[in-house]
């Protein structure tokens, strides 16, 4: 970061040189090799596995993990850069990448053991897809009440229940995944695991068929007696609750990056198809009522980016971030959805159709308001911070 020379901080939209370059980087390995199979990816319902390797090659799937694990020794605001600018192409391009950094490897980062560092951070850097498992099918908003068990048996924990909705489950290869070992206590039971794949009596059930975000894959998972070490055993037996709260306070700062990311695309769209569609004679982008559609998108997006980029710098400040992460999720997602509406209507019929990018981003923007907290869960929380005071 540039200080000015009298010690203001920066702007919070101007970037270091390695930011700057870290940015330019991503974006164009998004338009030159993720940008041609963008269409195929969701027909398909499937992200190219050759992409997932160049998102490994490239550093993106461990931003954060320190140089000593094989990792980039980035910032928590380089990966929030990495999510923008992948989702500016493709969000669920985004989504892999967020989940992997800002959940499950930062789980690991701040709550893992040296022996689980070791273990795990190399692989997730190198070549393992990780997913992270709290949704089940009877808790979502209220996901405390999840009813995944996990039993003591001694050297290791009999894991039964079922998980919905996880994002990266086709294709990880670890799971941090939340049970609760003591249910008597209530929320206070709940216990966060490192499970592998290939665990015995845990298994990958069905992918979703999704109305967007449809490369990046969505299982349920099924848990049958899954057998895991205490040695996986993520931080605390019965603190599994403050690992799922922390990730995912973070983690919506990156869903926030992944909406402005797609908000941005859909303007960019919008403004080459303003320029070259010609009705009456004239570009469209030479009406009034058009320019005023592209500059409210383009402020829209402005006030979306400084939420989002503030809580990612107070995050990597060490500084509190809950209610600014939460407004950046909230606002970002209301942004993404009313800029890829407006940029199909910009586009007139043929925005309407497959031929053009706009119509799935805004099939994708809807995930925004739904993943890692609702729109009401982020309002609750911004809520409570203000009645707190
Ligand atoms: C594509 C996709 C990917 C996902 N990836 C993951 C993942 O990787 N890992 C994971 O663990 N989960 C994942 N999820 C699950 C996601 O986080 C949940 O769907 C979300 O938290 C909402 O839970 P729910 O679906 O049970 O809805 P519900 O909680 O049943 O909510 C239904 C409606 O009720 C409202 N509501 C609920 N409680 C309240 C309240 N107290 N006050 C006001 N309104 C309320 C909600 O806002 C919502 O509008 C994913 C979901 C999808 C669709």
């Amino acid at each position: 970061m540039h200080h000015a020379p009298d010690g203001r901080p920066p702007a919070l939209t101007q970037l270091s040189e390695e930011e700057r370059l870290f940015r330019d980087t991503v974006r164009r390995f998004a338009l030159d090799r993720i940008r041609p199979h963008v269409r195929e990816m969701d027909e398909q319902s499937k992200f190219h596995p050759a992409l997932l390797g160049e998102l490994f090659a490239l550093g993106l799937m461990g931003i954060e993990i320190p140089e000593q694990y094989g990792g980039q020794g980035g910032s928590f605001f380089q990966a929030v850069l990495a999510v923008e600018a992948l989702s500016s192409v493709d969000p669920s391009a985004g989504v892999i990448v967020d989940v992997q950094n800002t959940i499950v490897n930062n789980a690991i980062l701040r709550w893992g053991s040296e022996d689980q560092k070791q273990r795990y951070l190399p692989r997730l850097a190198a070549d393992t897809v990780g997913a992270y498992a709290l949704s089940e099918p009877g808790s979502g908003s209220d996901a405390f009440s999840l009813s995944t068990r996990a039993q003591d048996c001694g050297g290791h924990f009999s894991l039964t229940g079922q998980k919905l909705w996880i994002t990266n489950a086709a294709e990880a290869g670890l799971f941090v995944l939340f049970a609760n070992a003591r249910p008597e206590d209530g929320y206070r039971g709940i216990t966060c695991f490192l499970v592998e794949r290939d665990s015995p009596g845990f298994r990958v059930g069905k992918k979703e068929d999704k109305l967007g975000i449809r490369a990046s894959s969505t299982c349920e998972l099924i848990l049958d007696g899954a057998c895991v070490p205490r040695h996986n055993v993520l931080g605390e037996v019965g603190k599994g609750y403050k690992v799922a709260i922390e990730t995912l306070n973070e983690g919506r700062i990156a869903i926030g990056a992944q909406m402005v990311g797609l908000a941005s695309g859909a303007l960019g769209h919008a403004l080459a198809y303003a320029r070259q569609r010609k009705q009456f004679g004239k570009t469209i982008s030479e009406f009034q009522g058009v320019q005023f559609d592209l500059a409210r998108m383009a402020t829209d997006i402005e006030a979306a980016r400084l939420l989002v980029y503030n809580a990612a710098r107070l995050k990597d400040a060490g500084a509190p971030f809950l209610a600014e992460a939460a407004m950046a999720k909230y606002f970002a997602s209301l942004v993404a959805e009313r800029a890829a509406s407006q940029a199909v209507e910009i586009h007139g019929g043929v925005g309407f159709t497959k031929d053009y990018p706009v119509e799935k981003l805004y099939r994708d923007a809807k995930i925004g308001s739904i993943y890692e907290g609702t729109t009401n869960i982020q309002l609750t929380t911004i809520a409570r911070q203000l009645l707190e005071k």
